[in-house]
């Protein structure tokens, strides 16, 4: 893997600012690795922000780090977000005394009562 020297730069002093507090300026190579391998996932992090193109096969099959796992929550909730009837809109209504928001405001006129009680 490369860095430019800027980077290294950039995390040195990043190291020297969150080590000024404890009165300790030493910066080890370890340290300024960490610092960058952290920036190189933030940025790898930001280029796969694409999650409506990931299919589960896609995600199952891939290597699983933290994007993957962030992507594959969010769809989680969006699928439980979702009106369990049409699963077309968001759910939005609230079914009594259950509470359970299960339906959209076009699905939940038609239930009687809360569809997954
Ligand atoms: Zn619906
Ligand atoms: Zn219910």
């Amino acid at each position: 893997m490369g860095f430019t020297s800027h980077q290294v730069v950039d995390a040195v002093r990043e190291i020297q600012r969150l080590n000024s507090g404890e009165g300790g300026t030493d910066v080890s190579a370890t340290d300024i690795m960490t610092v960058l391998l952290r920036e190189d996932h933030h940025q790898t992090t930001e280029a796969l922000n694409v999650p409506e193109t990931r299919t589960a096969e896609e995600i199952g099959g891939a290597t699983f780090d933290d994007t993957d796992l962030i992507l594959e929550e969010n769809r989680q909730l969006q699928e439980q977000r979702q009106c369990k009837v049409c699963r077309e809109f968001d759910s939005t209504v609230a079914f009594l005394p259950c509470g359970h928001i299960v339906c959209c405001t076009d699905c939940a006129p038609a239930m009687r009562k809360c569809p997954v009680c």
